[in-house]
């Protein structure tokens, strides 16, 4: 397929293969190793990147150890560093159509959500964690009597980092935004399926003048670059966003060399509609959640549980407007909804469908693979809804797709027995008029995140974290979430 890309992106495309980004500089695999990674939109290989494996892992924590203790960035004041993210968060903006095009390619999302949403949150976190770094104290008095005591902190040293294919820059943002401002060093091991904007983003990293060493991005697959660099023992901190099946292993290996780990895990959230709510403005904003990304959200609201009495009228405005989503390529105008990521992850949502169903569910709109003229490679498939059992595996499992399962419910209390029933514990909504009522249930939620009248709600001083199956180590996007990456030490003198 021809596709309109900006100049300077067929220009960082036509570096076949894309090098990792070690130590400033950028380099092949060790052993030469390169995979491909594809438009979901229509299937077609965009680039070959190095594939990177435990050499180049080990290379890239040593460059980070040794900027750690030699770069000057750990013991720099934090508003010298915060000059450098400033400048690096406009760096972002300015690049922001480059940026969000290479984004909507590699992961299938619709364009302007890419320009309206990933991409200026990455500049915004950047912010937030430089400004709140210049404002956090390093030294505070403890008071005791006998003693001259404080408390310091200081960076950990390097921090390294694997996330998913879903949110590729947006969530780098999230992870290493506080890490850096806090004056550690990074490893990232971004997705294999959407590498791109990542290595992009080290260009922008050097040309805003963070020293190299600090930043390192090590492509490759999981099981080999990602479990090489959660093993490492040259690191100090780890964090992990992806499956819980991945997230486990990842804590293993960390738990072997004793280093804290941060989980941000799967969920399967649920959207709580008592009768008194805004039937019209819920289904429509419900319709939108389990479509956005093309479902692929963690936290996105996947049980939809509906008091009887307005059963009918949600399940009849929450299907026609999943009706309406339109599907196309994500760099085509006029498109509500991309691919999904990979034909892995397309059969992954079929084969739930099918699934759900020989388990009884019936399907209320019958989804399934959906194709686009002009793009028949790619790993397109329709909004389904699903109703049946709570016990059903459409109700317990995350899809990670456009696909919801709506059930009824009599009162307050089966509502949320019926959402506690959950492993997972990421994140859901509760919709009334009755604000009473609306935070009572918010609060009896068993998340990390409760939402009234809305669902997916970020904002950068609003913490942002999993509980059970959903994660552990403290979250995301809070003001706590900088001394996550400072370590505590106490300094005493006994008073004679
Ligand atoms: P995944 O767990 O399969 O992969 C995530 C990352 O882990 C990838 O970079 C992958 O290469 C790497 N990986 C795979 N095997 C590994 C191993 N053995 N050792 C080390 N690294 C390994 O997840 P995914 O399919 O990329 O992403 C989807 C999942 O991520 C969903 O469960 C979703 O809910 C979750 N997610 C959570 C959040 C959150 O903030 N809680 C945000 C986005 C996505």
């Amino acid at each position: 397929m021809k596709r309109n890309l900006l100049p300077e992106v067929e220009k960082f495309l036509a570096a076949q293969p894309l090098p990792m980004f070690v130590n400033g500089q950028w380099c092949a695999a060790a052993a030469g190793a390169t995979f491909e990674v594809r438009d979901p939109g229509d299937g077609g290989v965009i680039a070959r990147v190095a594939a990177g494996d435990a050499p180049d892992i080990d290379r890239a924590v040593k460059a980070a150890q040794d900027a750690f203790r030699r770069s000057g960035w750990a013991t720099l004041p934090a508003n010298d560093r915060a000059v450098i993210l400033h400048r690096l968060a406009d760096l972002v903006d300015k690049h922001r159509d480059l940026l969000a095009q290479i984004e909507s390619l590699d992961v299938g999302k619709p364009l302007p959500q890419a320009t309206g949403f990933d991409i200026p949150n990455v500049a915004q976190t950047l912010r937030y964690y430089a400004d709140l770094s210049v404002h956090t104290r390093r030294r505070e008095p403890i008071a005791v009597s006998g003693f001259e005591a404080r408390t310091v902190r200081g960076p950990y040293g390097v921090c390294a980092f694997v996330f998913p294919w879903n949110f590729p820059l947006l969530l780098v943002g999230w992870g290493i935004a506080p890490a850096l401002a806090a004056g550690n060093t990074v490893v990232i091991k971004p997705a294999e399926d959407t590498p791109l904007s990542t290595l992009y983003f080290c260009h922008l990293a050097q040309a805003a003048g963070v020293p190299a060493g600090v930043l390192n991005v090590v492509p490759g697959l999981g099981e080999t670059a990602g479990a090489a660099l959660a093993a490492h023992p040259g690191i100090h901190r780890m964090s992990f966003t992806g499956s819980p099946e991945v997230g486990r292993q990842i804590a293993e290996a960390c738990g072997r060399n004793l280093v804290p780990v941060k989980l941000e895990l799967g969920g399967k959230g649920a959207a709580v509609l008592f009768e008194d709510s805004d039937v019209d403005a819920a289904a429509k904003a419900l319709a939108g959640a389990i479509t956005l990304n093309t479902g692929q959200v963690c936290c996105t609201a996947t049980r939809w549980l509906v008091q009887q009495k307005i059963w009918d009228a949600f399940v009849d405005r929450a299907t026609a407007n999943l009706k309406t989503v339109r599907i196309g390529h994500g760099l085509e105008p006029n498109i509500d909804m991309g691919p999904v990521v990979s034909d892995k992850q397309r059969q992954r949502v079929l084969g739930y469908l099918q699934r759900g169903q020989q388990e009884g569910a019936r399907l209320l709109l019958a989804g399934g693979p959906a194709t686009v003229q002009g793009h028949e490679g790619g790993y397109y498939v329709k909004p389904a809804l699903l109703t049946g059992s709570p016990d059903n595996v459409c109700a317990r499992e995350e899809i990670f797709g456009p696909v919801a399962y709506v059930m009824p419910f009599r009162d307050e209390a089966e509502a949320v027995e019926l959402v506690n029933r959950s492993r997972y514990g990421l994140a859901n909504s509760v919709w009334s008029r009755d604000l009473e009522r609306a935070n009572r249930v918010a609060e009896a939620l068993v998340a990390g995140n409760s939402w009234i009248n809305a669902h997916n709600l970020f904002a950068h001083g609003i913490p942002y974290a999993g509980c059970n199956l959903s994660g552990l180590g403290g979250g995301v996007l809070g003001p706590d979430t900088l001394l996550d990456y400072l370590r505590p030490q106490s300094v005493v003198r006994p008073l004679a």
